[in-house]
């Protein structure tokens, strides 16, 4: 049903256990109690293990100086990135970027890691890939890069309505526990966009609270992903017009309070002259706030 480790069990909420298994409440909490002395996960830490689990994170290097300096080294495993913007601000560029440079060797900022993209605005460009590939800088060891190589360790999936993407989500649980012990461990889930459905599909006032108990299940089993798996989960979102502001930026994300309690990072991506693009670092539970500007070329993302 989908659980394929205690972990995820152990995480899991006694109402899901109930609906995949046709246990009764009692039944479930039970289950997941035992998983949880088991897996010895969902209680009280201490600082000190905390910090060791910490100390796993990965920092993945965005291609910019500038970004990954505004980020604190790199976009962090086990954290959700939002990034948000208008259409066009470079969202899914930096999203294809992080897919190529989550797989370069540590020496060159990656993880040596596998993606899973769950594409919900059929965005998805192989052919960009390759061109990013090509424009990376050259490998410590003089190698040649294939780009075939690359794409390889990338796995997409196009989601067809939000219920679907729920779907993708949790069979990514699956395929990301195979392959755990293999050379390359997944190390980053790209949803773009990760509203973009719910948006569609819940239109109207008295839809709101079903929209959003569907996107914060939807978010915390990516959480619960990137924990597990010590992946980086970088999630798109649009920005909405805000109609009642006079001054300032009168945009802003869609998602509500659910995704923007939930997302680690927020990143606001704004298109500038030609190929700049200006980064706004909104919410951070460790870093300043702050911007920084890089660029989107052929040879992707720059500074
Ligand atoms: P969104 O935020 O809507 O996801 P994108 O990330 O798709 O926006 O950004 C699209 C922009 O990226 C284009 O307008 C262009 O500026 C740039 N771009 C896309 N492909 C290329 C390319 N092959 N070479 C240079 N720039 C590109
Ligand atoms: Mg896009």
């Amino acid at each position: 049903a989908g659980f394929n480790s205690i972990e995820a069990i152990a995480v899991a909420s006694p109402g899901e256990l109930v609906a995949a298994a046709e246990v009764g409440e009692a039944t479930a909490s039970k289950i997941i109690a035992g998983a949880r002395e088991v897996a010895d996960v969902g209680g009280f830490e201490t600082g000190d293990r905390i910090l060791e689990r910490r100390r796993l994170v990965g920092k993945i290097n965005t291609g910019s100086k500038n970004l990954n300096e505004l980020l604190g080294g790199g976009m962090e495993t086990q954290s959700i990135m939002e990034l948000y913007g208008e259409f066009g601000s470079g969202k899914t560029q930096v999203a294809h970027q992080m897919a190529v440079n989550v797989q370069l060797p540590s020496e060159m900022g990656g993880l040596h890691g596998s993606v899973i993209i769950i594409d919900t605005e059929n965005t998805f460009r192989p052919e960009r890939i390759a061109q990013m590939v090509k424009g990376l800088p050259p490998s410590p060891d003089g190698q040649e890069r294939d780009p075939a190589d690359f794409l390889k360790n990338i796995s997409v999936a196009r989601a067809f309505n939000s219920n679907h993407q729920i779907l993708l989500a949790e069979s990514a649980m699956e395929m990301a526990e195979k392959a755990k012990d293999s050379d390359y461990p997944v190390r980053l889930i790209i949803v773009d966009s990760v509203t973009a459905h719910f948006r569609a599909e819940y239109v109207g006032r008295g839809t709101l609270a079903n929209r959003q108990q569907k996107l914060n299940k939807h978010l915390h089993d990516l959480m619960r992903f990137g924990d597990l798996n010590n992946a980086l989960i970088l999630v798109t979102n649009q920005v909405m017009a805000k109609p009642d502001t006079f001054f300032g930026d009168p945009t802003k994300p869609v998602g509500g309070h659910v995704l923007g309690h939930t997302a680690t990072f927020r990143l606001y991506l704004r298109k500038s002259k030609g190929e700049k693009r200006i980064a706004r670092l909104v919410d951070s539970p460790n870093l300043p706030d702050g911007e920084a500007v890089f660029t989107v070329t052929t040879e992707g993302v720059k500074d």
